[in-house]
């Protein structure tokens, strides 16, 4: 799934929730197009190696290992929100496109289940950190003449998935705010999209897949009758904060094998 295309040279990308998993595809992907990448998530030691990867998909394409910049960022703390955002553009000089990857789903069950607390946390990382991270880093989206935001939402956005309902409630919130920001956003040029990837094998589906009977009842309502590689959400990315895409905005590319995707 590498490129050739060079559709992010002179970028500056941020991307949250990315030592592993669909960020970290992501962030692979956009230094490969060119773009000057900053990984993060909660531990260091995740960065650390998530960088040390990084710098030899920097080498393998002749690129310098200073495209790659790696730090702590928890999505859920103001603090360090603002130092993401602050840390990038002293580096970098700049900014030009944030993805917001970061999500969790602390429950499993029937959502009458779900108490207060743990619907605050989903709703809180899932789409009110993104929100103000959008909020940090929009001043320096608007210097750039060109900003990206991208959102990462979920199939579950689209239909109820079993077992996960609040975490759905949080993904289909995305798409109003893609909406809502995209529409306020226009006039600075920053454009606000949305990649609404399937089921994509990574350790946060790794308990849907674990379990034979969930996971083929997942695998029956895929018309590709297979589940994705994190890989596969690159491109889409890609696309969406590229030039490629400069009359998109507002806009959820839905990138699950063929699931129905209908509000
Ligand atoms: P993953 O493989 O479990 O990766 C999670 C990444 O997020 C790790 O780098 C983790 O590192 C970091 N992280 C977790 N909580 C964080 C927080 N509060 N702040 C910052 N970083 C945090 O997950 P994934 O499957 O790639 O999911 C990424 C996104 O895709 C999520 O928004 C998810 O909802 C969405 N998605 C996934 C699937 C799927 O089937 N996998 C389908 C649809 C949508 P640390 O532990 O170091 O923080």
């Amino acid at each position: 799934m590498a490129s050739n295309s060079k559709r992010l040279i002179g970028k500056v990308s941020v991307i949250t929730a990315s030592s592993d998993g669909i960020g970290f595809a992501i962030a692979k992907r956009f230094l490969q197009e060119g773009s000057k990448v900053v990984i993060s998530s909660r531990k260091q030691q995740n960065v650390d190696s998530a960088v040390e990867k990084l710098h030899q998909v920097a080498e393998e394409n002749q690129l310098p290992a200073s495209n790659v910049m790696g730090m702590v960022c928890h999505v859920g703390k103001q603090d360090h929100r603002e130092n993401l955002i602050e840390q990038t553009v002293n580096k970098f000089g700049g900014l030009d496109i944030l993805v917001s990857n970061a999500a969790v789903s602390p429950t499993f069950g029937n959502i009458f289940d779900v108490d207060e607390k743990a619907f605050d946390k989903i709703l809180d990382t899932n789409v009110q950190s993104g929100f103000l991270l959008c909020k940090q880093a929009i001043p320096h989206l608007k210097k750039s003449g060109n900003g990206s935001i991208l959102f990462v939402s979920s199939i579950g956005a689209y239909m109820p998935m079993p077992g996960i309902g609040a975490y759905c409630v949080s993904k289909t919130a995305l798409l109003g705010l893609t909406k809502t920001m995209a529409a306020e956003l226009a006039q600075f040029n920053i454009r606000v999209n949305c990649l609404a990837p399937g089921l994509i094998k990574t350790k946060f589906s790794d308990p849907l897949l674990d379990n034979s009977d969930v996971r083929d009842q997942y695998l029956n309502v895929i018309p590709m009758r297979r589940v994705g590689d994190p890989d596969e959400m690159g491109g889409p990315a890609v696309f969406l904060c590229s030039d490629d895409a400069s009359y998109v905005t507002g806009e959820t590319l839905v990138a699950a094998g063929g699931i129905n995707s209908r509000l």
